[in-house]
């Protein structure tokens, strides 16, 4: 097959596979068979770069940066909806928009989507654009980022008119928030606040590949275009389903007012069990023409309107506040409160999450306060009820000393978080840093958990990672519930740490902002601990993704000669502090492409193969134009008479080949 088809073929076979998964959840294939043919494709796009297309599946991945985001306006204008806080105020909407026609009417009710609202535009059904919302007349452009949405189909199913806009919301589901926000603490990073803002926060990003390790979704709810095949709202969202849209089924054709108290009455209490958050109801009138009759007002359509939930919401009395250190020395306020019942939990704590916040709401000891269960595991405080403050409150002061360690608080300039700055003397740092060195993408030692790192420390066994390999059998034996059996598989799992490659035992020392990937990367760069130490925040800015945050926390970290101590440790106990295989030797073969031919009698096709990727050139299959390189081995054939016709071929012996790589 030639490389045009299989490239058309791959690709549709990728957008079926990637379809099953993302839209109907039904997977047909193993994530492996996946992953193979995607990497096919991206190897048959390097191969002929002619042939890439931008809505390719490889294009999901990501990896092209955007730095300003072109503005766009908008075809048709995306308006806000009015809203509904009562059942009464719906009433009467139905009643205006009945006497107004002068008919009665057809409802859809859809849930309102909380996130943040798209509208991606489809030219001969490719996607060609996806907008923000903006102002409702024009808003950014941020369609590399949208690609990398698995359920934004890049090819609509079907026949569908030349020119379509479909409108929707980007959600990013609750169990997705929860994982990236464990992960931006366990990089030392402030937790975002809640799904909505980090969905469209995360459309915004530069880097796109950043957007595609973002579990977003799209849901789409509404067809734009000339000559469209369908009549009502319900249609439309069947058309928007048919097209290869993800459409939740919860839509529902309502005839009379009852069925959409119903319908609202029963996700009011339902939206707990969704993976993801509404705020709300969206009734629509179902026929289109009667839509067209109704119009719009200054800001939104009459024909919509949308019937807000109030939030699960209870008040209660603050007792206290206290604070809590992390790992990374971040301070939490969390309010202590009377227990309460809460979206069916009783609730006793609520994160303040900083000293802005308190600042901000005026919590006070003894205030009754409004607590709302969102998208956060921990619910939070969004007001005071003034009337029941209790006299003489006082104002909250934050503290200004650490808790458990006295030290005097910093804010970083731009955060919002204070650190207590004694890393390596307070304790739920060291005993938190200890925790995260042993963790399983760090060192892999399993068998120590977080008592029995309490129980090292508390025994002054353990004040810092490096004690871990001084341990002895006979150190740890005497410890609470210690038998003889775990204490070989902590002293086995300690000493089999030592073979931990140097990526890991760096993201491992738990350097603030390294978190795996960031490790990946500097290790790629400086391919053992001496040259790390070494670079100055410059060099190592200038590593790709390395920004000066980073660079700044890395350079900070190595100057401290506690540290530099506890590296030393660690050496001589036989830590890797070299990388396996350095990954990218250099770009000496930049932009240069390479075919083998022949018998090799210098190193194998696998390592030749390696030595190309490795200093940045390109493999191609065969003798074309493309090609700038060919390497003869013994008894060449028929590709080194084509390149010797061609005549634009640099034809090269195996030793100079090696010659080029200075080796
Ligand atoms: P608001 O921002 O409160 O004015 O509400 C309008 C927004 O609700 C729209 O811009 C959409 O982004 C969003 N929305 C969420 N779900 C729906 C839905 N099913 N139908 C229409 N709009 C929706
Ligand atoms: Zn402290």
């Amino acid at each position: 097959m030639n490389p045009e088809d299989r490239i058309q073929q791959l690709t549709q076979e990728l957008n079926q596979h990637n379809y099953n998964y993302y839209v109907l959840d039904n997977p047909i294939i193993s994530d492996y068979e996946f992953d193979m043919k995607l990497r096919e494709l991206q190897q048959l796009e390097k191969q002929f770069p002619q042939l890439a297309d931008a809505n390719s599946p490889t294009q999901r991945v990501g990896g092209q940066i955007t730095k300003n985001f072109k503005t766009i306006p908008h075809k048709y204008r995306m308006y806000s909806l009015s809203n509904a806080y009562s059942t009464q105020e719906l009433e009467e909407w139905i009643q205006r928009v009945e006497k107004s026609v002068g008919q009665h009417a057809q409802y859809t009710c859809e849930l309102k989507f909380d996130g943040a609202s798209i509208s991606l535009k489809y030219i001969h059904g490719k996607l060609a654009e996806a907008v923000t919302r903006g102002d409702g007349f024009q808003g950014d452009e941020i369609t590399t980022n949208v690609r990398t949405i698995r359920s934004v189909p890049m090819q609509l199913n079907g026949s569908v008119p030349d020119e379509l806009y479909v409108r929707g919301e980007i959600m990013l589901p609750l169990i997705g928030f929860q994982q990236i926000n464990a992960e931006r603490e366990e990089l030392g990073l402030e937790p975002f606040m809640n799904p909505r803002n980090t969905a469209s926060g995360s459309l915004k990003m530069q880097d796109s590949a950043e957007v595609a390790k973002r579990p977003l979704e799209a849901f789409m709810y509404s067809v734009q275009g000339q000559n469209l095949p369908f009549e009502t709202q319900s249609e439309m969202l069947q058309f928007c389903r048919n097209s290869g849209f993800k459409v939740p089924d919860s839509a529902k054709l309502c005839h009379n007012i009852q069925e959409i108290l119903d319908f609202i009455q029963y996700w009011d209490v339902n939206r707990q069990n969704l993976p993801y958050e509404i705020d709300g109801v969206v009734v629509k009138v179902n026929q289109l023409y009667l839509q067209n009759e109704l119009g719009y007002t200054a800001k939104s359509p009459r024909w919509a309107i949308a019937y807000k939930f109030r939030a699960e919401q209870s008040q209660t009395r603050l007792n206290s506040i206290t604070y809590q250190v992390g790992r990374t020395g971040a301070v939490t306020p969390v309010a202590n409160l009377q227990p309460v019942l809460l979206a069916g939990t009783t609730v006793k704590r609520a994160s303040l999450h900083n000293a802005d916040i308190i600042q901000q709401l005026d919590v006070r000891l003894g205030d009754m306060v409004l607590v709302e269960k969102g998208g956060e595991i921990i619910p939070k405080i969004t007001g005071v009820n003034l009337d029941l403050r209790p006299e003489n409150a006082q104002k909250t002061e934050f503290i200004q000393h650490c808790p458990e360690c006295n030290t005097e608080l910093v804010r970083h300039e731009g955060e919002a978080a204070h650190y207590c700055p004694n890393e390596d003397g307070c304790p739920p740092q060291i005993k938190g840093k200890i925790e995260h060195f042993v963790s399983r993408k760090a060192m892999n030692i399993d068998s120590i958990g977080t008592e029995t790192i309490a129980l090292l420390y508390d025994a002054g066994l353990v004040n810092q990672i490096s004690d871990l390999y001084d341990l002895t059998h006979q150190d740890i034996l005497p410890l609470e519930r210690m038998a003889e059996k775990s204490v070989n598989n902590i002293i086995d799992a300690i000493q089999k740490s030592t073979q931990i490659p140097f990526h890991k035992v760096l993201y491992a020392l738990g350097i603030r902002f390294v978190g795996e990937t960031v490790a990946k990367k500097l290790v790629d760069a400086f391919p053992n601990i001496d040259a790390l130490m070494q670079a100055s925040q410059s060099d190592l800015e200038s590593v790709d993704t390395i920004g000066n945050r980073i660079a700044e926390s890395v350079c900070n970290w190595f100057k401290n000669p506690n540290h530099q101590q506890i590296i030393e440790k660690l050496r001589n106990y036989g830590i890797q502090f070299v990388a396996e295989k350095s990954e990218n030797i250099s770009g000496i073969l930049e932009g240069q492409t390479f075919l083998f031919t022949g018998k090799l009698t210098q190193f194998t096709r696998d390592e030749a193969k390696e030595m190309v990727e490795k200093n940045g050139g390109k493999l191609i299959s065969s003798v074309t134009k493309n090609l700038q390189n060919l390497v003869v081995g013994e008894n060449a054939g028929s590709k080194l008479k084509k390149a010797e016709q061609l005549g634009t071929v640099k034809i090269l012996t195996e030793h100079e080949f090696l010659d080029l790589l200075n080796l």
